[in-house]
């Protein structure tokens, strides 16, 4: 029996809400193999509420702020007050070197060997710095394609690529769109198009997990058959990482590149991360964007005018790394590795679950992510129904200023919840199916 079918049979009846559900989701979160670490986190506070603390379920955009980014921020303040300059050598993590305090916990979050994981920029410029090696169409092997819901950002990104090649986006991006009648693009049938026509194929380039409807991908079978057909693959992993379990390295992806603010949690704008794979690094005459945090430490300092890109993917580094601004993400990664992300998975998979069986009795609304939980991570993305006061927008209001649930809104009629096993309870799911159905049913 599921963790919902079990609140709805303590609860005696078919919807299992009201106090009986709450008292279950209460037993729950007492029981979990893998408790939430919700202590170490700044949780907002939910005004009006019954309950002191917002039920967060936004972290699939912004993560929550760990305690422990205040204190380590204030360390590299210190250092800068303290010794001006000085503080690239002589501070206590020497920034000249503080991007490789990040390597080796990303590298294990992603999946990948630590020369193949850098800490730098934003997600949509660590995309073009990718395409920029990556992306070379020649001959008959121009496109590049995306998902039909790929994030704005990525179609714009891709699109401005091809006409910096001289293409016409029109011709050179392909959306890749699920069947008629249907939510999610099915591996068979990207596979599919890759054996047709993947020739004409330059650049795969598609989300790990979809941002809007919740779809985690079979990255290590498209990965697969994208490579077959000769085609580069790149993965956007915004909604992936810290969220589900990646093998970058052994699924022989090319490049990938993620944000950390959504699920991990480095706060608004935090630098991103990107892996380029091993046989790339080793590659010398993979052509870059360079600059001089792209030559080689050893000799950087020499101000030679010839770089030395190293054998890792810092030789796409471009500028000297933001300090401040990867302190969070440090501070992020190290409560990811004490969390271990399997577990993390595991835990995610029951909240998810509940969160799933709680809201499929409400009458009126649908889930959209699969219902398998191999193909869905943290997120299931609700459609209500968009019209007479509860287009998605209202109802995400709604929920905020009446129970302290924080959702977010895709308009018309998305309303996405992300149940985020660091810091979301099974209480915080009880409390999101109950606004729903109170909001949904009152209108
Ligand atoms: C969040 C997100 C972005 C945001 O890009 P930034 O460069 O970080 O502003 C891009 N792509 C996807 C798929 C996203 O989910």
């Amino acid at each position: 029996m599921t963790a919902g079918r079990r609140a709805a049979a303590a609860a005696g009846r078919g919807g299992g809400t009201g106090p009986a559900a709450e008292a279950e989701a209460r037993r729950l979160d007492a029981s979990d193999p893998v408790p939430s670490l919700r202590a170490e986190f700044h949780v907002p506070p939910a005004p009006g509420g019954a309950y002191p603390e917002a039920a967060y379920f936004a972290g699939n955009s912004l993560g929550l702020q760990p305690r422990t980014v205040a204190g380590l921020l204030r360390e590299e303040l210190d250092d800068w007050a303290r010794l001006g300059v000085e503080g690239h050598t002589r501070g206590r993590r020497p920034w000249v070197d503080y991007h490789e305090l990040l390597r080796e916990p990303a590298a294990r979050l992603v999946g990948a060997l630590p020369h193949e994981v850098v800490a730098m920029n934003t997600l949509t410029v660590n995309l073009h710095l990718m395409m920029a090696s990556f992306y070379r169409p020649s001959g008959e092997r121009t496109r590049i394609v995306i998902e039909d819901t790929a994030f704005p950002s990525d179609s714009y990104a891709v699109a401005s690529q091809a006409v910096h090649h001289g293409l016409d986006p029109a011709d050179a991006v392909v959306r890749l769109r699920p069947r008629d009648g249907e939510e999610h693009l099915r591996t068979e049938d990207v596979v599919a198009y890759l054996e047709r026509d993947g020739a004409r194929v330059a650049l795969l380039l598609l989300g790990g997990v979809n941002y809007l409807t919740g779809q985690l991908m079979d990255m290590a079978a498209i990965t697969r058959a994208g490579r077959a057909a000769g085609a580069v693959v790149g993965w956007d992993l915004a909604h992936a990482a810290g969220n589900v379990p990646l093998r970058l390295h052994d699924w022989d992806v090319d490049f990938a590149a993620w944000c950390t603010y959504k699920y991990l949690n480095s706060g608004p704008g935090a630098v991103a991360g990107c892996f380029v794979h091993e046989r790339h690094v080793r590659d010398a005459s993979v052509p870059k964007l360079s600059g001089w945090w792209g030559t080689e430490r050893a000799t950087r300092f020499e101000m030679a005018p010839e770089i030395r890109p190293p054998a890792s993917a810092d030789a796409w580094q471009v500028s000297n790394p933001p300090v401040l601004a990867l302190a969070p993400v440090l501070a992020s990664l190290e409560i990811f590795d004490r969390a271990g992300m399997d577990a993390l998975r595991a835990r995610s998979g029951r909240l998810t679950g509940y969160l799933a069986d709680r809201l499929a009795p409400i009458p009126g609304i649908s889930v959209i992510t699969p219902s398998d939980p191999a193909a869905r991570g943290s997120q299931l993305s609700v459609r209500v129904p968009g019209t007479g006061g509860l287009d998605a927008g209202a109802l995400v209001e709604r929920l905020a200023a009446e129970a302290g649930v924080i959702a977010d809104a895709r308009e018309p009629d998305v309303v996405r919840l992300a149940p985020v096993p660091l810091y979301c309870t099974f209480h915080d799911c009880h409390r999101a199916a109950e606004a729903l159905a109170a909001i949904t049913g009152s209108a």
